[in-house]
């Protein structure tokens, strides 16, 4: 009796699928197989060995090819992954389909090729065509040097040298290489602040098993240095350590900063900016055992790491750590699980905590570990000082203090940084004769007023920051016909705009995701700052995240009072990390750090709190609200988001799955209220209708309990052109 494969497939369909498999043993179950599904060869994970199919025998299909080149997913990430499906109703097979590298959910075989040399050394050809070239080609010429030298790490080449060597790979001037290990030389760290030795002591206390940990201390207080500390101790243990940041832009200076610490270690990076292949290598090394220390942003939450041993969430209250599209995880949360599944330390680390994880603080659930102070001796938190619009009149959205302390600023040569979280050149165009603003004819948003460059002249261009939608502007307004446009508002252009006017000395940089899209950009911008060759920055919040600029003394905020009014009961969250995030690039070398915010509200509870620093006094007074008016984290939340091409249709389907969830009431689904359906935050997007059922209860057991069984009626009511999705733990409701 041949045993049976349960396999996990990428399709919609919640279960998992029979087929023969005559030579497979335990030892398959998390490898990769090919399967016939229909018409199709699907390529899925094998996650149970059976004796018997519920399937009749005829119809049994056979395994067409178990993936013995690669190891198989390590138990513990299969119930890793089973958490996941189990607590955000998401199907297996699409869970185990996402955690695998993009190059590895198809084509089963040939997929598990080589991992890339760790090094390169000329070839005996190489060494006689590298030496000839010559100083005219300085980028060439460079890597020659180097190369003639010594044999050259991959992890220490760039991009534009990778595509170089690409070149010089297919003319067979290179050979793979392994590295000397590097030499054993004496190295010292700053010892630890107090601080820092009380927070170690804590967690080495509390021994190797499950332990969370909140690491909380505003920006420079030393958290990074006491994840190194861990990690080394982790290291010495023999076991793998995981990072996440929030944000790609990140890994490289951090991975710098790791590299340094551990020059003989395997560090991976796993985020999505990488190619397909260097993500398969780096993942494939993780899951030998091989890689010691994995650096990644939410993705990297799944890695397979035979021997983990510690986790670390740099930032854990970032956004960006919520998946926003198929399977909607929290990757803070998730690791959480996995620390507490694996048996390892977690350390979450913030200045400005999500409300959630400062409320489990709170409750004891985590632990509580707070740097006071900054870690360098001289350097001292930044002075706030809020600047009253009302009194002050910006012109072009900058107030005269401000402008005067960016002159200061300039005069002593040091760097400022002007802070606006809205790109483009103006957020509307307005016809001054009936006030009329473009909508954008497939979304429920405005068109943004960007600035083209190309061709010598530059134009300007209405575009939807949803849909994508571009256009040209129109000569007339379509309502009255009247030619007097006008931007209205600020963007990041049309500040940078104005500075440049007010400062032709000044090099001027603007950073966010329009200037900073094109792949190495960013780096070579943070290169420009770091050599000093900028004077004023104007950047969104990619700028505000945990970049290191020595030079920065003045951070100016304009246009923040934009999150005071969100129906979002998350902005006034989002915006004090935001502002408390950007106060921190100010100052953190020698110089003392200044903040100028611009409101017309200056005497609002939270700028108050911003301006003292205080974030203790910040959510305490945040929570208080929350529990008042039963928001999380008092109660469990989940939303099921429908879009149609009709708002009818999404909303017919909300109101029938609101009915089921209604009678199951009765049942299952005491203490869970479910809400009437309501548009989304954006109703239309890409001309597609967005609404939403809100369920939360006080208990987030019986929401789950609720949800497994309402959510296996619902999907079977007619969707009719609605696609629909359940968001367990929401955060834009
Ligand atoms: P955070 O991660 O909280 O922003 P970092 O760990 O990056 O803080 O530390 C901020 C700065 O202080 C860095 O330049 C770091 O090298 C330095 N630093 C950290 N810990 C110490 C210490 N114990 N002694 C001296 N300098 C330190
Ligand atoms: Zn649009």
């Amino acid at each position: 009796m041949s045993p049976i494969a349960r396999v996990a497939l990428d399709i919609p369909l919640d279960r998992l699928f029979d087929y023969r498999a005559p030579e497979a043993e335990a030892a398959d179950i998390g490898r990769r197989v090919e399967v016939l599904f229909g018409p199709r060869t699907l390529v899925g994970v094998l996650v149970e060995l059976a004796a018997h199919s519920e399937v009749a025998p005829a119809a049994l299909k056979t395994l067409l090819h178990i993936d013995r080149d690669t190891p198989p997913l390590p138990a513990e990430l299969l119930a890793l992954a089973r958490f996941a499906a189990g607590y955000y109703h998401h199907p297996l097979g699409a869970v185990l389909a996402s955690l695998l590298p993009p190059a590895l959910r198809h084509g089963g075989r040939q997929a598990a090729s080589a991992a890339r040399p760790v090094a390169y050394v000329l070839s005996a050809t190489g060494r006689a065509e590298v030496a000839k070239i010559n100083a005219r080609k300085p980028a060439q010429f460079a890597l020659a040097t180097r190369f003639l030298a010594n044999p050259v790490a991959r992890a220490d080449l760039g991009d534009r040298e990778k595509t170089l060597l690409r070149g010089w790979q297919k003319r067979g001037w290179l050979e793979a290489a392994t590295l000397p290990p590097p030499p054993a030389k004496e190295r010292v760290f700053p010892p630890p602040t107090a601080d820092q030795e009380a927070a170690l002591n804590a967690i080495r206390a509390a021994g190797t098993g499950f332990s969370p940990w909140l690491l909380y201390g505003v920006t420079g207080s030393g958290k990074t240095e006491v994840y190194l500390r861990l990690v080394a101790e982790s290291l010495a243990r023999g076991r793998q350590a995981l990072i996440l940041v929030p944000e790609i832009h990140l890994t490289p200076q951090l991975s710098e900063r790791f590299k340094q610490r551990f020059p003989g270690r395997h560090l991976v990076g796993l985020h999505s900016g990488l190619s397909s292949g260097e993500r398969r290598a780096g993942w494939l090394e993780a899951l030998a055992g091989r890689a010691d220390i994995i650096l990644g942003t939410r993705l990297a939450v799944f890695t397979p790491l035979p021997r983990l041993g510690l986790i670390v969430v740099d930032e854990e209250h970032d956004t960006s750590y919520k998946q926003m599209e198929g399977m909607r995880y929290s990757a803070r949360d998730v690791a959480v699980w996995r620390a507490r599944q694996a048996g390892v330390p977690i350390v979450l680390g913030s200045a400005t905590p999500a409300l959630e994880t400062w409320n489990n603080a709170r409750a004891g659930r985590y632990q509580l570990l707070s740097l006071a102070t900054r870690a360098h001796a001289q350097a001292s938190l930044p002075t706030v000082r809020l600047i009253d619009s009302r009194a002050d009149h910006p012109k072009q959205g900058l107030s005269r203090a401000l402008l005067a302390a960016l002159e200061a600023t300039l005069q002593r040569g040091e760097q400022s940084l002007v802070f606006i979280n809205r790109r483009g050149y103006a957020p509307t165009l307005l016809c001054n004769g009936c006030g009329h603003v473009f909508p954008c004819p497939r979304c429920s948003a405005h068109l943004v007023l960007h600035r083209a460059h190309g061709n010598n002249s530059a134009g300007y261009r209405l575009v939807c920051h949803h849909c994508g939608l571009n256009t040209r502007p129109p000569e007339a307004c379509p309502e009255c016909g009247g030619v007097d446009l006008r931007p209205s508002g600020q963007g990041t252009q049309r500040v940078e705009e104005t500075l440049a006017e007010r400062f032709p000395e000044a090099r001027i940089l603007r950073i966010d995701r329009d200037s900073a899209a094109r792949k190495g950009a960013f780096s070579a911008m943070r290169e420009r700052v770091a050599a000093r060759e900028v004077d004023i920055l104007v950047g969104t919040q990619i700028v505000a995240k945990g970049h290191d600029f020595p030079h920065l003394t003045l951070v100016g905020v304009i246009g923040a009072d934009q999150a005071l009014v969100s129906p979002d009961f998350r902005a006034s969250e989002r915006l004090f990390a935001q502002l408390m995030q950007v106060a921190g690039r100010a100052g953190r070398a020698e110089h003392p750090g200044m903040v100028l915010i611009q409101t017309r509200y200056p005497g609002h509870p939270l700028y108050q709190a911003v301006a003292r620093h205080d974030y203790p006094g910040f959510a305490a007074a945040a929570l208080r609200e929350r529990r008042a008016a039963d928001f999380p984290p008092f109660v469990a939340q989940a939303v099921l988001r429908a879009e149609a091409n009709t708002e009818e249709a999404a909303l017919g389907f909300l109101l029938a799955a609101r009915e089921i969830g209604l009678e199951i009431g009765q049942g299952v689904a005491r203490g869970v209220e479910i809400f009437d359906p309501v548009p989304a935050l954006m109703l239309r997007i890409a001309g597609r209708h967005r609404l939403q059922l809100l369920l939360q209860s006080g208990a987030r057991g019986r929401l789950q309990a609720f949800l497994g069984v309402w959510l296996e009626a619902v999907a079977r009511l007619p969707a009719r052109g609605v696609k629909w999705i359940l968001d367990v733990d929401p955060v834009d409701v």
